[in-house]
């Protein structure tokens, strides 16, 4: 095989893998909506292995630090007893935000991959990017849109059943103020 060619047979494996682990962070995601948070998943990658996930707990735990990617880096530095993630791949189903998107600087990992992007708090690019940020002694590789459509959707249609329910309860209450 020639060198070109090699190198693109590796680029569409890694995109293949990017895809498998980006489902599995999407069933974490379902795993935060069953508990009544919004829909966010997060896995750890070290050669070829998941070692740690995390989902969004900020409700069930009264704190706004529990974001999938943050309970992921929490439980991930207790697995390999560092604090430092040297030589390892967060995916994560929503564009990180700047509290999340510091941790992975701090943490050294290599590489972010995400689904969605977030336009109103992303910190990887879509309002400011803080993990290519060449301020700081860490930059972060990063590759977006993976699933982006069915990882915004799992997040929009949480959102929509949750406008729907909202309202429901309205019209109930109004019922019974009659
Ligand atoms: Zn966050």
């Amino acid at each position: 095989m020639s060198k070109a060619v090699e190198e693109q047979a590796s680029l569409e494996q890694q995109a293949v893998k990017d895809e498998a682990y980006m489902r599995q962070a999407m069933a974490l995601a379902a795993e935060a909506e069953s508990r009544g948070e919004v829909p966010v998943g997060a896995l750890l990658v070290k050669d070829d292995k998941v070692i740690a996930t995390g989902f969004n707990l900020s409700i069930c735990r009264h704190d706004a630090s529990a974001h999938a990617e943050m309970e992921c880096i929490r439980a991930a530095g207790q697995a390999v007893e560092n604090y430092r993630l040297l030589d390892t791949t967060l995916y994560v189903t929503l564009e990180p935000c700047a509290m999340c998107a510091g941790a992975m600087v701090h943490a050294r990992i290599a590489r972010l991959v995400y689904g969605a992007a977030d336009l109103k708090t992303g910190a990887a690019g879509s309002v400011v990017d803080l993990v290519r940020s060449r301020a700081f002694n860490h930059q972060l590789t990063v590759t977006s849109g993976v699933l982006a459509e069915e990882c915004g959707e799992q997040l929009s249609a949480f959102f929509r059943r949750r406008r729907q329910e909202k309202k429901a309860l309205k019209m109930a209450e109004k019922k019974q103020g009659q």
